[in-house]
């Protein structure tokens, strides 16, 4: 057995005591039919603070064996438990419970989220925690409004259809929003009356399983949520192949979205895929310059840039290209990197050693490839997962640097000539899961927009996202609409009723 995590070390800083109660507990286990259990292997893992590199807690690994007693439990709770058929005024209460806890528990959260994580305490407080409980308050309004239609068939029969849950659903997510995303997930799977078994990933498991213990406060039957923190290709790996799971959604890279599409083949589970993406964020002259600029750097940093809807290709006209990236690079350069728990800070650190290696990798990539350093393009040195804000300018749409996603803080900043040059290399891309266009040429706005392949397309804004309104990918950026009413199209399946008059 591991060491027992220095707490007060790993988690120095962190004011709430149940936040340190939370870590002591070690280690965190498995939340399988209601109960947290040890991984039947007895093997645990350490979440590192990506702050100071030190242990913040063990934790059960599961693997296919303990996958599979949560699909025993989730299968349980769906086919001879009360969660599908109860009353859906009860369902939703109980998910509006779960809102409430998340609100009431919201700076524990913030500080557990900011410590697993490295993201700065003023997003976890102001974007994670309250869209996460806004996320399961908006689809508990939905329990009550899933309608089936009744159809003009023959007038010897009675035809109407039922929106009726898909049933064991697996939910596989990442590190970069682990309780957001978890909530994404969990909520309308379990609004349409769904049971699921959630993964959260290696990195970041400690938010999804302090939400699986509000969960079970909230008093939701055993066996609705189970939650597994493990390994990629072990405990996710089991949920994709798994043949008693009827469903997959996964949030993640797109080589592992076609892996996961592979190993469900099996028995034809339903799949979506939220997966990578190289977001265009095009700005033409006539525009405020000082928002563009500010919410440029908004939509490529913040999360530390890991971001899948990340504004990272920021092509800017070619007459104004030198003074946006000038104001770009100096904005970069005042950004205050330093202890994601002081609310000054603005940005963290990156969530691991690899993913530091990995945005390393690429801030030498653009240098070998010709593009120019105008901020960061280094670490900040010191321990943890530190890297500074970096702007590259000089960048053409062919490299490296604008083609696959780095998932860190690097910016590259291309020129274009016109409407139509913007959008041709806007789309130049295998991706497609967001983009932006800043005019106040109300005509040209609307025409870009509509020209432009992504699954979301802000105006004069880079990020916003709702609960209210569809999010997911056009091309290699997946398929399926999380959020709004086009989620609830994920987690039901439609039956129609023939009845002879
Ligand atoms: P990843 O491997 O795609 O991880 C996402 C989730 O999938 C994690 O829970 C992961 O578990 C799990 N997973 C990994 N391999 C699996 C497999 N063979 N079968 C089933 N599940 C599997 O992403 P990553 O390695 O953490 O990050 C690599 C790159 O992916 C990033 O640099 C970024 O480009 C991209 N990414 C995109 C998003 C997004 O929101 N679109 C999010 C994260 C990463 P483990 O954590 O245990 O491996
Ligand atoms: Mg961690």
């Amino acid at each position: 057995m591991a060491a027992l995590p220095k707490v007060e070390v790993a988690a120095a800083g962190a004011k709430q005591s149940a936040v340190i109660n939370f870590l002591k507990e070690s280690p965190k286990n498995l939340l399988i039919g209601g109960k947290f259990v040890a991984a039947k292997s007895g093997k645990v893992f350490e979440s590192i603070n990506p702050a100071n590199e030190e242990v913040l807690a063990l934790v059960a690994e599961g693997d296919a064996a303990d996958i599979d007693e949560a699909v025993k439990a989730a299968r349980g709770a769906f086919e001879q438990g009360r969660w599908p058929s109860m009353r859906p005024a009860e369902r939703a209460r109980y998910l509006f419970k779960v809102a409430d806890l998340i609100e009431a528990h919201s700076e524990e959260l913030a500080e557990l989220e900011t410590l697993d994580n490295g993201k700065p305490i003023w997003e976890s407080r102001v974007v994670d925690v309250p869209f996460a409980a806004e996320t399961f308050r908006y689809y508990a309004g939905w329990v009550t409004k899933i309608y089936g239609e009744t159809n003009p068939s023959d007038p010897s029969m009675f035809n109407f259809t039922l929106h009726e849950p898909v049933g064991v659903c697996g939910q596989i997510i990442p590190w970069n929003f682990p309780l957001l995303m978890a909530s994404w997930k969990l909520a309308p799977a379990l609004a349409c009356g769904n049971t699921v078994i959630l993964k959260p990933a290696e990195q970041t498991p400690l938010t999804a399983l302090r939400l699986g213990e509000l969960i079970l406060e909230a008093g939701l039957p055993d066996g609705v949520v189970n939650v597994i923190p493990g390994f990629g290709p072990t405990a996710g790996g089991a949920i994709a192949a798994h043949p008693g799971i009827d469903k997959v959604a996964f949030t993640g890279s797109t080589e592992v979205g076609k892996e996961i599409l592979k190993a469900s083949a099996g028995n034809l589970k339903r799949i979506s895929l939220e997966l990578g993406g190289k977001s265009p964020n095009i700005i033409f002259p006539d525009t405020d310059m000082k928002r563009a600029v500010g919410s440029a750097m908004m939509g490529v940093f913040m999360t530390q840039g890991q971001v899948c809807c990340a504004g990272t290709r920021i092509f800017v006209e070619q007459g104004i290209y030198e003074q946006f990236a000038e104001a770009l690079s100096q904005g970069a350069q005042k950004m205050t990197l330093g202890n994601p728990l002081d609310p000054k800070t603005k940005m963290g650190p990156v969530v691991s050693r690899e993913q530091y290696d990995r945005v390393m990798g690429y801030v030498k990539i653009g240098k070998d490839e010709g593009a120019k350093v105008a901020a960061g393009g280094e670490a900040a040195g010191g321990k943890g997962y530190f890297i500074k804000p970096t702007v590259f300018t000089g960048v053409c749409n062919e490299m490296r640097i604008a083609r696959e996603e780095i998932f860190g803080p690097v910016a590259a900043t291309i020129p274009f000539k016109d409407e139509d040059d913007a959008v041709l290399q806007g789309n130049d891309t295998t991706y497609g899961l967001a983009a932006a266009v800043w005019t106040r040429d109300v005509s040209r706005a609307v025409r870009v927009a509509r020209r432009l392949k992504a699954g979301t397309v802000w105006v004069n804004t880079y990020g916003v996202l709702d609960p209210i309104s569809p999010f997911g990918g056009y091309k290699q950026s997946g398929f399926g609409r999380e959020l709004g009413r086009y989620a609830l199209e994920l987690y039901t399946q439609v039956k129609s009723v023939f009845v002879a008059l």
